[in-house]
């Protein structure tokens, strides 16, 4: 313990460790980064550009994160969700997600559960546990790298946890996997989505990162968003949209908002129509997910014909609209659907 974690840093705080610490030269950073970040090796061993003497100089004095699979479950759809264990025991989910047009994304997690309490998703139940580091972050999308001989394309941080909570690391972590000097992940293929933490959302706006910035909106007005999204209370809508209206300005980037529909809940044309009050003139989209089944929950799948109907609305008064595809349901891997499961780690 108390060794250095190697992945989570930088090349230039990589130059600064090796030049200060080790008493090497600062071009060793470059060759490093690429091991860990491009030609995703393990161990120091396989780096087979530097000298023994700095293989065993880094063993004794770095760490290299990694995560271990515990389970494995694959969709018809090609859909793979991953259970990895963090080297404390934890445990986060992943989803390899394959589509046909060639793009190879993945949904990875940003912490150990969530502490955001949304009434609709599976990963409030546990609660918050911990932020992950940049490296368990990057990890994750590594791990299912080497799993499948793949190269992601495309990366959503969508998964268990609140990125904008675990801001530092989450930034870290975006920026280590756009690196061109390490898997080079397009920033433009790069999508995290918040529940609407409001300083954070400004402070994203001066990162100067043409990330795509997705807001799970699900409601539109404060009382029914109080109700499904207790984060509400605290950042208002009236808040989160001058935020949203702020980002879109700086960085003329598109917003995504998602809303995931809920039979008899938000989907009425009444809902449309305030939606469309809401975000009418913002630079944005929107995107419809039916709301993904939760075990315990019983919340129900709008009809084909509300959810047209809500689309329609949206579209006839001028903003983009479209209704997410479905992936990974029947291995609950969709939206809202992650969730650590004890049986699944004891086994
Ligand atoms: N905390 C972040 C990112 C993780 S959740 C956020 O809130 O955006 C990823 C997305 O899944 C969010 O839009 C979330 O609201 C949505 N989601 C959660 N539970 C869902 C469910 N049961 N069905 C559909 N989407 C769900």
């Amino acid at each position: 313990m108390g060794k250095i974690d190697v992945k989570s840093k930088n090349v230039d705080e990589l130059k600064e460790f090796l030049t200060t610490e080790l008493q090497e030269k600062g071009f060793r950073a470059t060759q490093i980064f690429k091991w860990l970040h491009d030609k995703n090796v393990i161990t120091f061993a396989d780096m087979r550009n530097l000298s023994h003497n700095l293989q065993t100089k880094l063993e004794q004095s770095s760490h290299i994160t990694t995560l271990d699979t515990v389970t494995r479950h694959q969709a018809k759809d090609g859909t793979i969700k991953y259970l990895f264990q963090l080297e404390d025991g934890q445990t986060i989910e992943s989803v390899y997600l394959p589509y046909a047009d060639g793009r190879q994304s993945i949904c990875i997690s940003s912490q150990v559960g969530c502490g955001m309490g949304c009434s609709f998703c599976a990963t409030a139940i546990g609660g918050f546990i911990r932020n992950l580091t940049p490296a368990e972050i990057v990890e994750q999308v590594y791990a299912v790298q080497r799993d499948l001989s793949v190269r992601i394309t495309n990366v959503v941080l969508m998964g268990m946890g609140e990125p904008l909570l675990n801001y530092d690391s989450v930034i870290k972590a975006i920026r280590l996997l756009n690196d061109p000097l390490g898997t080079n992940i397009g920033i433009r293929k790069i999508t995290l989505s918040t529940c609407g933490i409001v300083p954070q959302i400004r402070q994203l706006s001066k990162e100067d990162l043409q990330l795509v910035l997705a807001i799970s909106l699900h409601a539109p007005n404060d009382a029914l968003r109080n109700q499904l999204m207790p984060i509400n209370r605290k950042y208002p809508l009236v808040e989160l949209i001058s935020a949203c209206s702020e980002y879109t300005k700086i960085t003329r980037r598109r917003i995504t908002f998602e809303y995931a529909v809920i039979a008899g809940v938000n989907d009425l044309p009444e809902h449309a129509e305030q939606l469309v009050r809401l975000i009418k003139g913002l630079l944005c989209h929107v995107n419809l997910i039916p709301i993904n089944p939760v075990e315990g929950f019983e919340f129900g799948r709008p009809s084909g014909v509300n959810l047209q109907g809500f689309m329609e609305i949206i579209s006839n008064n001028g903003i983009e609209v479209s209704i997410r595809e479905e992936r990974g349901t029947d291995i609950d891997a969709a939206c809202g659907q992650l969730r650590r499961r004890n049986e699944e780690v004891k086994s």
